[in-house]
């Protein structure tokens, strides 16, 4: 199959320059959205044809698109950071690429390949270059490419029509006043995958499954809720949407082994090479949450992080449950999450050198 090429079929921005400034001033995350999309379809019969740079839009979809009743649907999550020298870049993008055909596969749709996912990518940033921000205090353009089932019909199978779409939004600070510790509920009533399930693909169902879990949370003042695995209600799976990772006294960081029911995240294969570069010993583990707590009050664990690509790095201050409350640390930011915060997004916004030749030029 040759390479997609996805061509502008309009140049006109839709937002004004004016109005563009206005949202780049304060962007928030997830509210506004650029001037353009990259799309593709996938029909059983054609394969992929049609790739387009389209204006920012309402989509037309059928009330019997299969989505709307099944939720064959997958989706990533990725940046683009501007450096101080006014080049576009992005980080890793070929994982995102990759866990996105592993996602497919698990949802039942077609692989996009990964060149036709980086050119989606490439063309639209390059087309909505104007938002992506100025590198001051961590704001970025954030990447969601998307796949649905848009066939219209309710038969439960795969479907024979799907769309691909990338849309973007400008995203300021995770954290506007600095770095916040989160307080994480850890639920024993809602598990979010189970042996065999779609856990570690990126679909939709995940977070729908996930909601009333975080309503819970944010009913005992939590921030985040903590999945135990389905089956024993015992070891640490991850946040609604963030791997999690343990440092102890002696040295290590710990984080759950990938079980096929934790998301595979760029962030954390990234924290774990960043932490070996630094002689931390990384431990890929089943993580019991009761011996996880005893080791925090006993001092052992000395700091926790949850990470993934909307807050990077983001210190866990607290846990609750329903038998108790346990601080880890003094409950602030622990020394090495923020250094490894900081030596991340260095690379990211181009401060601290990619030894790993972890950026994408755009
Ligand atoms: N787990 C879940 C469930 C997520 O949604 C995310 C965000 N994509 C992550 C972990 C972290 O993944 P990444 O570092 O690739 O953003």
């Amino acid at each position: 199959m040759s390479a997609l090429t996805f061509t502008p079929a309009a140049t006109a921005r839709r937002i004004t320059d004016d109005e563009r400034a206005r949202i780049l001033a304060a962007p928030g995350f997830g509210q506004h959205f650029t001037d353009f999309m990259a799309h593709a379809r996938w029909t059983v019969s054609e394969g992929w044809t049609g790739a387009e740079l389209v204006p920012f839009g309402p989509l037309q979809l059928s009330p019997a698109a299969a989505v709307l009743h099944y939720g064959q649907e997958i989706f990533e999550g990725m940046k683009a950071f501007r450096h101080a020298d006014g080049s576009v870049w992005t980080f890793r993008p070929e994982q995102n690429a990759r866990r996105m055909m592993r996602s497919a596969r698990r949802l039942a749709l077609p692989e996009l390949p990964e060149r036709d996912f980086l050119e989606s990518v490439r063309a639209l940033v390059a087309a909505d270059e104007p938002w992506v921000p100025q590198p001051e205090g961590e704001t970025s353009l954030y990447l969601r490419p998307f796949m649905f089932a848009s066939e219209e019909f309710l038969g439960v199978r795969a479907s024979h029509t799907v769309d691909y779409y990338v849309i973007a939004s400008p995203a300021g600070a995770y954290f506007p006043r600095g770095v916040q510790p989160l307080v994480v509920w850890v639920t024993d009533t809602y598990a979010r995958a189970g042996a065999g399930g779609t856990g570690a693909a990126k679909c939709g169902g995940n977070y729908a499954s996930s909601l009333l879990a975080k309503n819970e949370a944010v009913s005992h003042g939590a921030d985040e809720v903590m999945f135990l695995d389905s089956e024993t209600h015992t070891a640490i799976d991850e946040l609604s949407g963030m791997n999690v990772f343990a440092i102890t006294r002696d040295g290590r960081i710990l984080t759950p082994r990938l079980t096929g029911s934790i998301l595979e995240g760029v962030t954390r294969e990234s924290v774990l090479q960043l932490a070996a570069d630094r002689g931390l010993q990384p431990v890929e583990t089943t993580l019991v949450m009761s011996e996880v707590l005893d080791q925090i009050s006993s001092g052992e664990i000395t700091e926790m992080f949850a990470c993934g690509t909307a807050a990077v790095i983001t210190p866990i201050g607290e846990y609750r449950s329903q038998d108790g409350t346990w601080t880890i640390g003094d409950g602030g930011s622990g020394q090495t999450t923020l250094a490894l915060r900081e030596e991340l997004t260095g690379i990211q916004y181009g401060r601290v050198p990619d030894r790993h030749g972890w950026l994408t030029r755009l």
